[in-house]
């Protein structure tokens, strides 16, 4: 009888506590690590060195090389071209730069999804390779959760991430063991957005640095604001409707310089307060108080300025990453590589495919 009642309080017991027991056991004690990041989702091939000890993140390189046109945008087959030329001499510089040596490299950390496929394939490919050939374990992570995750090196400890890059536009936060996606595009990225408009003014791409420069010429001499179409349905943006009314604009009207930096004056405040209107409803209905910026349009100086302004009238932390954290960068993929490896995670090679149209929300977050 006593055996039965034993029994029955162990099985209670051990039912209750099990994900703990488990999770605890799949956790692996690191206190010094190096990891090579891989980044390759769209047109940067990025290698990053980062030393993990003591629970501090130190990133000891983080090398970059884009794909960069005067016209015709991002070619799928010429994006491989360009990841397959570069790999080579972008992980060299990582590992130089970082004074390490490939055989001190403890794991890979490769950007497995979300991402254009040519691009995914060749950071995979590589990742592969230096895994099987260093006898090495490797990660494959999603590039949207380590923009997220990047703000720990900032001290951020919950924050809502406003997610501004070419092809992803969402607002992002942690919510029930899941990054959660609270809002976002429902057509194109902000990014490709502004070089979609800065290329039809003839600005080459990527059109938004330019455009930032042009905004802020226009502002210095007081800017005469036009009222653009404004998209925000529910939690969502749109930018696509406001792309073609530019483009007829554009080919229709013969803008001077001065119409012209006017114009993507008022892009930019439009846009910009369509973005930050569902990141400030997010961040109320979260209860959060921190936002963290990603995305290189994050790089922006108005969005940032805006930004800021939002976080300090609702009493917010505001989180801005140095620029070579906020565009496609290895580092952050090699900081959440080492977050997943340590709680447990690892990417055999059979489960290493790309995964193209991999969501935020797809991902069991077990690390935190
Ligand atoms: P990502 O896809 O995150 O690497 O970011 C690339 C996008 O950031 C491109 O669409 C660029 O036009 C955009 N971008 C970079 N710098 C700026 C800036 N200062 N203002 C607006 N957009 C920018
Ligand atoms: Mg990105």
């Amino acid at each position: 009888m006593n055996n039965t009642i034993n029994y029955v309080i162990f099985k209670f017991f051990h039912h209750l506590f099990k994900p703990i027991i488990y999770s605890l056991s799949m956790k692996r004690k690191i206190q010094k690590f190096l990891c090579l990041g891989i980044e390759t989702t769209a047109h940067t091939f990025g290698a990053s060195v980062v030393e993990y000890k003591d629970g501090k993140f130190n990133v000891l390189s983080n090398i970059r090389d884009m794909y960069k046109t005067e016209k015709g945008g991002l070619v799928p087959v010429m994006l491989s071209e360009h990841h397959v030329e570069c790999f080579d001499r972008v992980i060299t510089e990582a590992l130089e730069k970082s004074q390490k040596n490939i055989h001190e490299i403890q794991l890979i950390s490769f950007s497995q999804g979300p991402g254009i496929g040519h691009a995914l394939r060749i950071g995979s490919a590589v990742a592969r390779s230096l895994s099987l050939q260093l006898k090495i374990p490797m990660i494959g992570v999603n590039h949207c959760v380590a923009h997220q995750e990047i703000s720990c090196i900032y001290g951020a400890e919950d924050p809502v991430l406003l997610y501004a890059s070419g092809a992803n536009t969402q607002v992002i936060a942690y919510d029930g063991g899941k990054y959660r996606v609270f809002g976002e595009t429902l057509d194109i990225g902000v990014g490709n957005f502004l070089d979609s408009f800065g290329r039809e003014l003839g600005l080459g791409f990527p059109g938004g640095p330019k455009i930032d420069q042009m905004a802020q010429k226009a502002k210095a001499r007081n800017a005469k604001y036009t009222v653009l179409p404004y998209q925000v349905k529910g939690m969502d943006v749109s930018f696509s409707g406001l792309f073609t009314l530019l483009k007829n604009r554009i080919k229709t009207e013969k803008l001077s310089e001065i119409q012209i930096e006017d114009l993507c004056y008022s892009v930019q405040e439009t846009i910009f307060a369509m973005l930050l209107e569902v990141t400030e409803r997010a961040m109320a209905h979260c209860e959060k108080k921190e936002l963290v910026l990603g995305g290189g349009v994050a790089c922006n100086s108005r969005l940032k300025e805006m930004s800021i302004q939002m976080c300090k009238d609702r009493n917010a932390k505001c989180i801005i990453p140095e620029n070579q954290f906020l565009v496609d960068n290895a580092g952050m993929i090699a900081v959440l590589g080492i977050k997943m490896y340590e709680a447990g995670n690892i990417t055999k090679i059979e489960n290493s495919q790309i995964n193209p149209h991999e969501r935020t929300d797809d991902i069991n977050v077990n690390w935190k």
